[in-house]
């Protein structure tokens, strides 16, 4: 094939490679394959808005955010449902403590949650479906499962998953019913009939908030909101859900027990995807042990970008032990990176037509191209894909010392832009920047003239005004350049 059908092949997305998705379901990779042709239902299970947005969140959200962007990057439809658990413990127990209301509590955290994601640019979620809003669809699902001889109500009006009923369960994390058999004490203060069961609806406590439902006032539990969401959204039959590994039991597990009893469809989802840990010191985060890393304080000590490429710089299934030394480092490293893709923007607009290494840097490009696409399609491996990059990144210096013409440069540009678009670091530049830039080149042009005519006055009040607003010169072998600090 000639370099230029391999250039023009890379343009379209090359849906030839297949993806491999890690299933949890099959402990194995799996060739994924949609249920319904290029249309992808995709689910994750979301935040309950009461507390800080944490790094271990930041890290699952990033995860599966880059999941839906390379998906859509290869041609498929993906609709990415997202629950928000507005009813649950522990808003009630902040509404106690706090005598504000449990919507009040909601909304602020929700709020700065989607600051948080608007910051490290996940921005791939269609829908955020409130627990809420599907009381209805709640109750009819219970309902169903009572029915079915699968769910029973205790005396006090809660209604618990009679996990006895379901032969299947255990059948995603492995746990069986009897590990969890008689003298698992998480039993005796509630109404279960046995330890492993849990609940569906639960009865009102004083001053809680609470829905009308046939078995009394109360609340849905956290399992049923997200069969309820996907059910009313996908069907009974879905493609992918995603979520952190230590929701896997029982909270996944119940989703698979509720689903497929309540339809008799199997299986529920096809491919559940686990992301890895954030743990600090090897302990996992959390308040209680002072190792807690709200997103928001590393926002102040790092920019958004960098933070989003540590947390990809491991494939999602992988852990993370998180020391901020970690981030000083994964800035160095992203700034390297990010100053390739720059330079061969800058270079780009004052390119002569060829150079010498052409040839060199178009076989690199297409080879990088192919690479990062690999490593991506491969159960999506971040980690490979941005090793992929450096690698690229050093062929592409050096092709920019010994000389590279402007259409080799705006392949490499191109391939900087999928890259960008995938991974969502290395953003190209805003709509306008052209301009900006070629205006900066003039304006340098013009200091180099006045420096030539000995006015160095003026030089020198450009060199301030530029470096006053975060532009800075320096001298390189092919005269004075710019760049952004
Ligand atoms: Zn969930």
């Amino acid at each position: 094939m000639s370099l230029e059908n391999l250039n023009t092949r890379r343009l379209h997305a090359d849906r030839a490679m297949p993806i491999r998705v890690y299933n949890t379901l099959s402990r194995k990779k799996e060739e994924f394959v949609p249920l319904h042709g290029n249309r992808v239902s995709m689910f994750v299970c979301g935040l309950t808005p009461q507390d800080e947005t944490h790094m271990g969140h930041a890290k699952t959200y990033v995860a599966f955010d880059v999941v839906a962007r390379f998906l859509r990057h290869k041609g498929f439809h993906v609709f990415y449902l997202q629950n928000v658990t507005d009813i649950e413990d522990r808003i009630i127990e902040k509404m106690q403590k706090t005598g504000r209301e449990w919507k009040d509590i909601v909304n602020q955290y929700f709020g700065e949650y989607l600051e948080v994601m608007d910051a490290l640019r996940c921005n791939s979620v269609d829908v955020y479906a409130f627990a809420t809003d599907y009381v209805d669809d709640i109750m009819a699902q219970i309902q169903g499962l009572i029915e079915k001889g699968h769910a029973y109500v205790a005396e006090d009006g809660s209604v618990y998953y009679d996990t006895t009923t379901f032969s299947g369960w255990g059948k995603l994390s492995g746990q069986k019913v009897e590990a969890l058999r008689p003298g698992a004490r998480i039993a005796i203060e509630e109404r279960k009939r046995h330890p492993a069961d849990f609940v569906l609806w639960r009865a009102q406590k004083p001053g809680e908030p609470a829905w009308g439902s046939p078995w009394g006032k109360g609340r849905p539990g956290w399992h049923i909101e997200d069969t309820a969401i996907t059910i009313r959204h996908f069907g009974p039959q879905y493609d992918l859900h995603g979520g952190a590994t230590e929701l896997m039991f029982p909270h996944h597990e119940a989703e698979i027990a509720q689903a497929e009893a309540y339809t008799g469809i199997t299986p529920f989802v096809k491919y559940w995807m686990h992301g890895g840990m954030v743990t600090v010191k090897g302990e996992e985060m959390h308040k209680s042990l002072g190792n807690y890393w709200p997103v928001k304080a590393a926002l102040k000590l790092y920019e958004p970008e960098v933070i989003r490429f540590f947390l990809i710089n491991v494939q999602y299934r992988g852990p993370i032990d998180f020391a901020p030394e970690l981030l000083d480092e994964a800035k160095r490293s992203y700034e390297r990176l990010r100053e390739t893709m720059r330079t061969v923007e800058a270079e780009r607009r004052r390119a002569p037509d060829a150079g010498k290494a052409d040839h060199s840097l178009r076989v690199a490009t297409a080879k990088a191209t192919a690479d990062f696409d690999a490593a991506m399609s491969d159960d999506f491996n971040t980690r490979e894909a941005i090793a992929v990059i450096f690698e690229y990144g050093r062929v592409v210096n050096k092709a920019l010392e010994t000389g590279v013409g402007r259409g080799a440069l705006d392949d490499a540009a191109q391939a900087y832009r999928t890259f960008a678009e995938v991974l969502g670091i290395l953003e190209p530049a805003a709509e306008g920047a052209d301009l900006v830039d070629g205006l900066l080149d003039l304006i340098v042009a013009l200091r180099e003239d006045a420096r030539k005519r000995k006015d160095f006055a003026t030089a020198d009040r450009i060199r301030d005004a530029l470096a006053a607003v975060g532009v800075i010169l320096e001298d390189t072998r092919d005269g004075v350049r710019w760049k952004r600090k």
